[in-house]
């Protein structure tokens, strides 16, 4: 169901409280009958104190208590969490980080996120702000972010950049206009099927694409080290031919080799559903599970 945006984010949560009781009540169950409740919702929040601190998509929902508010409709422990942590603990539980102690996911899809799972465990750190990897710098001065700062990974590599990208510079005669039906609305997954045929324009942007995500996924290995690092939906989509294959080649060539032995460049695994597992595995974390 589409998120609720009144403008009033207490009259949004009593709606989707309504709506979560029908759905239970479509299913023949009582909230009494619910061990805990996830939320997965955009940053920054306090997923502590379970508060929203200033989310870009939802501007009225400024220091909501999301986490006290749906405790006290539903009667039951509620936990929120950040998407990105929220979708590197499920491929952490139940995705493409399974097996592993040390991962660290990103989302890449509008936006560059992430999540840090070390030890077993989400880091958080400050404000909430542990693996927020989509602004890390890989030019200094570069391309404007979305968050103000300039040369972000995101602004290279996010989708919404991307797109902006190539609504300026898509050749009108490139495959990728064509699949776009237009130069003006060529998105990444064009690029990726245009590539696909062999459409020249679409092999360099895409080779500009892998040349500053490897950038960084270098800064990623010398700070953390992780056994896997999990990459979301672009990579994904794009696979290994003209993704991930020539992704760790340049992150090859810029890290140790030892590392580079050791440390996995891998899809993320849960695909469409991961939103759904994302607050699967926050409920768990509310219902006073192990992760
Ligand atoms: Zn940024």
């Amino acid at each position: 169901m589409p998120t609720p945006l009144s403008g009033d984010a207490r009259a949004d949560l009593r709606l989707i409280v309504e709506r979560c009781r029908a759905l239970l009540a479509a299913n023949g169950l009582r909230v009494e009958q619910v061990t805990g409740v996830g939320v997965s919702m955009p940053s920054p929040l306090d997923a502590e104190l379970g508060v929203v601190l200033n989310p870009p998509n939802l501007p009225s929902w400024h220091g909501t208590p999301v986490r006290r508010l749906l405790a006290d409709a539903l009667g039951r422990p509620v936990a929120i969490e950040n998407d990105a942590n929220a979708a590197a603990l499920a491929e952490f539980r139940f995705g493409a980080g399974r097996g592993s102690r040390d991962m660290v996911f990103l989302t890449m899809s509008t936006g560059v996120g992430g999540g840090l799972v070390l030890g077993g465990r989400l880091v958080r750190g400050v404000a909430s702000s542990a693996g927020e990897v989509g602004h890390i710098p890989v030019e200094w001065d570069g391309e404007p972010c979305s968050c103000g700062l300039r040369g972000c990974l995101e602004a290279y590599t996010g989708g919404a950049a991307w797109t902006r990208r190539l609504a300026r510079i898509t050749p009108a005669d490139s495959g990728v206009a064509r699949h776009a039906g237009g130069a003006a609305r060529a998105r990444p997954e064009h690029v990726v099927a245009a590539a696909r045929e062999g459409d020249a324009f679409a092999l360099a942007e895409l080779a500009r694409f892998n040349d500053y995500l490897a950038r960084g996924l270098v800064a990623i290995a010398f700070t953390v080290a992780p056994e896997r690092i999990v990459l979301g939906t672009i990579p994904t989509a794009a696979g290994e031919e003209l993704c991930l294959a020539p992704l760790r080649e340049r992150f090859r060539r810029h890290v140790w080799s030892f590392l580079a032995e050791r440390i996995e460049i891998v899809p993320s695994a849960l695909g469409a559903t991961l939103p759904a597992h994302a607050g699967i595995v926050v409920a768990l974390g509310a219902a006073g599970a192990e992760l």
